[in-house]
């Protein structure tokens, strides 16, 4: 169906819910604004998303390696970052209806992209220059206040037992990568990484986003899946181009259809950066940044220098030549690919006079790769079908299901995507064969359970 038709995104978010994939958070307690939580599916597909990008990130590359750092930093990593003084949404006010406005995405309504890591002066330059072009969205105006700003990072209380620890807050990390600049050095040490090479990490981000929107795509806790690749700096351009082509073809791979997928380039790039392209996704809201890829040059590791003193340089022996690396980021976001996915693999079929809602998601991702399905609840049937889910489930992710009819137990794995559903039947008893049904033919094989683990291998591995 067509993404952008009226009701689509309505219809995701009701079967997110409906079907264990994601929950508001808190919700007996009225909700808990800009944060969702995983369902039982949710949790699957999230796992298997980000099993898809290590797997292509880190083990299949020899110049990757993987990371995990805390979410606690040191302060002196934003400070160094330029977040505790540049990391915030600009905000301004209409003069006549006094209602608060995010300027960047002011300046988006009129094509006028702003890179999230702009400083105030940056993005207040901008806005300036654009001013004629921008009206208050809720009432037309022209007039407002000057920018105001919000600083993005979240604060906590940690290792502070004072009591005035919002004088010397620590922070919950604003973005992964900078876990991976002040290691830079530990893995290149241990590892005895040799330029250029990378460092992906996936993990929990926080930012007390102001506006927060559009379900998951916009959350206050969110999950990234980053990737810094250290690169001499005459090579930068190269391996960007490079790393750009893959990251395409990342979202190709997991089953995203390429018509929904295309290149915007940033026009207003922060001062330090090079070049910076997001890969975006048609979303039922329309075009939207699913992964930015960034040239960044050596701003990142030039700052933690100068700010802990510490030789960040890369010394090559063999070319007896001393540099600070450039950075090429690939960062992308858990849940935003999530969505993206969803919305790709959405789909009704008239079937019979009725609407057949199922998400035809690529099998490496579907939370259920199979459902057993014993026909009937009688003993007879579900101990042996039991037994076959015991077998399969050391293999795969295997549902099991014996509640309702066996119609309506198809259409609930069709609407969660799972690829093949086992009906274990009366005559299975006998013949010693089960069918197996398509999810997306809807056709059905007969295959005899001695065969079975053959044909699941052949249909997913
Ligand atoms: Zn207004």
């Amino acid at each position: 169906m067509a993404k952008n038709e009226q009701g689509t995104m309505e219809k995701i978010v009701s079967l997110c819910k409906r079907r264990g994939f994601v929950f508001p958070s808190s919700e007996i307690y009225g909700g808990f604004a800009a944060v969702y939580d995983y369902g039982p599916l949710g949790v699957e597909l999230s796992n298997n998303i980000k099993k898809a990008w290590w797997k292509t990130m880190v083990h299949e590359r020899e110049d990757v390696v993987g990371l995990d750092s805390a979410i606690f930093m040191s302060p002196k990593v934003w400070e160094a970052s330029g977040h505790v003084n540049g990391f915030s949404d600009p905000l301004t006010e209409c003069k006549k209806c006094n209602v608060r406005h995010r300027v960047d995405h002011m300046l988006e309504s009129i094509d006028v992209f702003a890179d999230e890591k702009m400083s105030v002066e940056e993005i207040s330059a901008l806005f300036e220059e654009n001013k004629d072009k921008l009206k208050c969205p809720k009432c037309g105006a022209q007039e407002f206040t000057e920018i105001r700003n919000f600083n993005l990072l979240v604060q906590s209380n940690l290792g502070n037992f004072t009591g005035d620890w919002a004088e010397n807050p620590v922070y919950l990390r604003g973005e992964t990568c900078q876990g991976i600049y002040v290691n830079y050095k530990n893995v290149v040490d241990s590892m005895h990484m040799k330029v250029p090479f990378g460092i992906a990490q996936t993990g929990k981000a926080f930012r007390n986003e102001i506006t927060a929107r559009q379900f998951i795509f916009r959350t206050r806790e969110f999950e990234q899946m980053e990737m810094q690749y250290f690169v001499h700096p005459d090579d930068a351009m190269k391996f960007y181009d490079e790393w750009k082509e893959r990251r395409m073809q990342f979202y190709v791979d997991i089953g995203i259809n390429e018509e929904n997928l295309q290149w915007h380039k940033h026009e207003n790039l922060v001062f330090y950066a090079k070049e910076a392209y997001d890969i975006e996704y048609k979303y039922p809201f329309g075009w939207k940044e699913l992964e930015g890829i960034h040239a960044r040059g050596d701003y990142d590791l030039s700052q933690h220098c100068e700010h802990s003193g510490q030789k960040l340089e890369y010394v090559d022996q063999v070319k007896n030549e001393k540099y600070t690396p450039h950075v090429v980021e690939t960062s992308a976001g858990v849940a935003r690919t999530m969505l993206a996915v969803l919305a790709d693999a959405y789909t009704e079929e008239e079937v019979e006079g009725d609407t057949r809602v199922v998400l035809k998601l690529n099998t490496k991702l579907a939370p259920f790769k199979i459902a057993v399905l014993p026909l009937s609840k009688k003993d007879e049937l579900v101990t042996p079908a039991r037994e076959l889910f015991k077998k399969l489930s050391k293999k795969y992710i295997v549902d099991f299901d014996i509640t309702q009819s066996i119609g309506k137990r198809y259409r609930r794995q069709d609407e969660v995507g799972t690829p093949y559903c086992i009906t274990f039947d009366f005559d299975s008893l006998e013949d010693k064969a089960v069918t197996v049904r398509d999810r997306d033919t809807m056709k059905q094989d007969r295959v005899t359970i001695a065969e079975l683990e053959a044909y699941f291998a052949e249909k997913l591995d």
